[in-house]
């Protein structure tokens, strides 16, 4: 039997003993019902965790929750799981995937993509910037990528002063009358290359050449989600808390 694939970005407890899961695949998010997988001893235990990639079937079910049958784990990111600063940005993905993904409409491209980046993750040293490659990339998909190589208002490549955040993107020299304009060009230029990269290029090698510009490089993706989407995510600030308890 030929099962699908999918990959669980939330999980919660129902009833005594059940759970509902969230996956995401090429055609979308879905949801499930996997009865007996609250028991630890319970075959269904294993394939009913959040960030863990599945094979499944399922059938309908009835007036309610369609209801996982076969389920298998084809990848469980040990790799990830066993590395809190990994398993941190990992929550952070798969949250935004769950939280946004309503929004997408490319589901075969965003998929491929997720399930590379956790790939990467997941296999290489830990670097905070997978996780800022995924959000960049991610607006690109959502299509709300921010303009980095043209002027917003008279499309000119040259003269790049700063971002324009209410526009969601560059500034040249000549239509910039805003002295608030984001300027930081390091930063600018590092989310551009992020934003830009393709993931087969993107060797650890490369990552650890790029400048170390981490918390503004963050900021710079916090101001853009928080202006174009609503959107903050609950797992950073829950992370930020128990980092700053920590020291
Ligand atoms: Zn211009």
């Amino acid at each position: 039997m030929q099962l699908r694939e999918g990959i669980i970005v939330k999980s919660q407890k129902y009833q005594e003993n059940s759970k509902i899961i969230t996956l995401v695949n090429t055609e979308g998010l879905a949801t499930f019902l996997v009865r007996g997988a609250g028991l630890h001893k319970s075959r269904n235990f294993s394939y009913s965790q959040a960030l863990t990639k599945i094979g499944y079937d399922y059938h309908e079910g009835r007036n309610s929750f369609n209801i996982l049958t076969t389920g298998k784990v084809i990848e469980s990111y040990a790799g990830i799981k066993s590395d809190l600063n990994k398993m941190n940005d990992a929550l952070l993905i798969i949250e935004a995937t769950n939280q946004l993904g309503i929004h997408l409409s490319d589901f075969p491209t965003f998929y491929q993509f997720l399930d590379e980046i956790l790939f990467l993750l997941n296999q290489n040293p830990y670097h905070p910037y997978y996780l800022l490659i995924f959000r960049a990339k991610l607006l690109y998909l959502l299509g709300i990528g921010p303009i980095f190589s043209k002027c917003v208002d008279c499309g000119s490549r040259e003269h790049l002063v700063g971002f324009d955040f209410l526009k969601g993107g560059m500034k040249c020299s000549e239509c910039n009358f805003d002295s608030t304009i984001y300027h930081n060009q390091e930063v600018i230029q590092l989310l551009r290359l992020l934003y830009l990269i393709k993931l087969e290029n993107l060797n650890y090698e490369v990552l650890s050449e790029l400048p170390d510009l981490y918390p503004e490089a963050a900021k710079f993706l916090d101001r853009y989600y928080e202006h174009f989407l609503g959107y903050q995510s609950r797992a950073s600030k829950i992370i930020k808390k128990m980092k700053t308890s920590e020291n």
